[in-house]
């Protein structure tokens, strides 16, 4: 059983005294700057000079300084720019202003366990790696409640990074929901496969699949928008609540009987684990990452034309009109601090 921490295991004092420079102000870094600003803490956001996030920060009642500053003021460095320029961004704006003690800290453990940045080894390294979007981190801190975070610590120069990053658990709110301890390798892994197979891939896939069945089928577009891909959400938040036995008991008998039946043709069992291993096997042995950074050193035109093609796909233009026309409105929040 995996090691837990909750909040009176995570004691925020730890933070006192201490400067925190949160890298990046997109999904995840706006949501870490400002629950630790609303926490209490010391914090400033560290931009690109020009950035339009610069003037948001400032708004959000955060202190804003370019990287370099922000990483030669802070005492615990968050990087939160995206994964894959997270090593250009490191070598020119954060190594030269590392000093001994400071403690470099990571949402994600990628650049770390595939060898993309390689600190000094008299610097912490750790992870709070929030199990959810940034614009939920947010929102739950904002209600009281938190996401679920897991921690890792890689280098402990100075024998404080445990009290320090489970601190700053706190400080965002995960603690309130639990901090499981995991390792770099493992978060990576783990992520990378959860997002891959199930979570965007899977799931995507899926949806995208039910959606063209029933609209080949001859049905209305915007029943099979409903049926596939809206009800995905309301169906998913009795498992999120309840597990699945929440969910079949909400649901009809019929429908429980079409699960037992119809789910294991649609993944056949043998054939999807072995699919599922061999995308695992990719994660393990660094060929998705090699991938992945090649794509982005080649211009993604892999990525960008995948993008474009998904954007006029109907289950993505009927869904938008749908939702603009919801009595609600389109209510995600995702453009308050986009790029
Ligand atoms: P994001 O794309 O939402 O935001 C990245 C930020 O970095 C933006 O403010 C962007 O303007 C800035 N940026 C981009 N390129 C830059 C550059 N060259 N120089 C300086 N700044 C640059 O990223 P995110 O999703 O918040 O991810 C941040 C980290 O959090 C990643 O390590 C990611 O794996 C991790 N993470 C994300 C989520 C999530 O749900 N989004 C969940 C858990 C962990
Ligand atoms: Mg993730």
């Amino acid at each position: 059983m995996a090691k837990m921490y909750y909040a009176k295991d995570c004691d925020i004092n730890y933070l006192n005294g201490k400067k925190i420079a949160i890298i990046g102000y997109g999904s995840q870094g706006h949501a870490h700057a400002l629950n630790l600003k609303d926490s209490g803490c010391d914090v400033c956001v560290g931009l690109r000079a020009g950035s339009k996030n610069w003037k948001n920060a400032e708004e959000a009642g955060l202190k804003v300084m370019t990287i370099p500053e922000a990483a030669k003021w802070g005492d615990i460095i968050m990087i939160l720019v995206n994964d894959e320029v997270q090593a250009d961004v490191y070598k020119k704006d954060i190594a030269p202003n590392l000093e001994a003690g400071n403690m470099l800290m990571f949402a994600h453990g990628f650049n770390i366990h595939f060898k993309q940045i390689v600190p000094p080894a008299d610097v912490d390294v750790s992870m709070i790696a929030p199990k959810g979007p940034g614009h939920t981190v947010r929102s739950t801190y904002v209600n009281g409640k938190g996401v679920p975070c897991l921690i890792a610590v890689e280098q402990n120069a100075t024998g404080d990074a445990y009290k320090l990053a489970l601190a700053y658990a706190a400080g965002i709110g995960g603690a309130r929901g639990g901090v499981m301890e995991t390792t770099f390798q493992d978060e990576t892994e783990t992520d990378l496969f959860g997002e891959q197979a199930v979570l965007c891939g899977g799931v995507v896939e899926l949806m995208k699949l039910g959606f063209e069945t029933l609209v080949e089928a001859g049905y209305e577009p915007e029943n099979a928008y409903f049926e596939c891909i809206h009800e995905m959400k309301l169906i998913i938040d009795l498992i999120n609540k309840g597990g699945v036995a929440a969910m079949n008991y909400s649901i009809s008998d019929t429908a429980e009987f079409g699960e037992y039946v119809s789910g294991p043709r649609v993944l056949p069992y043998e054939e999807t684990k072995k699919n599922m291993k061999a995308v695992l096997t990719d994660i393990q042995d660094g060929v998705f990452a090699g991938k992945w950074i090649a794509e982005n050193k080649n211009g993604r035109t892999f990525f960008n034309a995948k993008r474009a093609q998904l954007a006029k796909h109907q289950m993505e233009t009927v869904g938008a009109e749908l939702r603009k026309n919801m009595l609600w409105g389109d209510d995600t929040d995702l453009d308050t601090a986009s790029n």
